[in-house]
């Protein structure tokens, strides 16, 4: 099985932990430079048994000129485009916020499958963002943390049943 997903989100979520969970790489480098636009990162990745490769839309969260919907529009609708597949991450603890309905708007509009993802989940603190995460009509949101590396059979799961 080989197919491309693009992990899709607002700042902070947790897209780049994931991405280098996926990937395989150190959490060290997750840390972006504020305001630093960078280019979406593309990586081979590993669920188990199932290999693919990843795209982290790392970049158009950093402020600049351009509007929140500007940034979409360009790495974002590129990097849905690209994939077979989205990752639609929201932090849980944070619950669901206006910008994230604003990207289950363009996820939704991709036609894309998605697989709907409640990070942060490592603690009871997420327990009512995961109840919400219900709402944005993006299917069962799979609860994980992505930071510790767990909900991972869960994802698997979803992957395989969106595919
Ligand atoms: P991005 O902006 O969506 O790429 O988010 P990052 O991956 O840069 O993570 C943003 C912040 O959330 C960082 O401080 C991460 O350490 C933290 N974070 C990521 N995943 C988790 C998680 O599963 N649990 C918790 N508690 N924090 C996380
Ligand atoms: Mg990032």
């Amino acid at each position: 099985m080989t197919f491309r997903a693009a992990i899709v989100g607002r700042p902070n979520v947790g897209k780049s932990t994931l991405f280098n969970r996926l990937a395989g790489r150190k959490l060290a480098l997750v840390d972006d430079t504020p305001g630093v636009t960078r280019d979406r990162r593309l990586h081979d990745a590993k669920l188990y048994d199932i290999h693919f490769e990843v795209i982290d839309t790392a970049g158009f969260e950093e402020s600049g000129p351009e509007t929140l919907a500007g940034r979409m529009r360009t790495q974002t609708e590129i990097a849905l485009r690209e994939a077979d597949l989205i990752f639609f991450v929201i932090d849980a603890r944070a619950g669901v916020l206006p910008d994230d309905r604003a990207f289950a708007d363009v996820v939704r509009r991709s036609n894309k499958p998605v697989v709907l993802i409640a990070n942060k989940s490592e603690s009871r603190a997420a327990d009512a963002g995961y109840l919400e995460a219900w709402e944005l009509g993006l299917g069962d949101p799979v609860p994980i943390s992505a930071e510790h590396g767990q909900g991972m059979p869960d994802l698997r799961e979803a992957v395989v049943e969106a595919l």
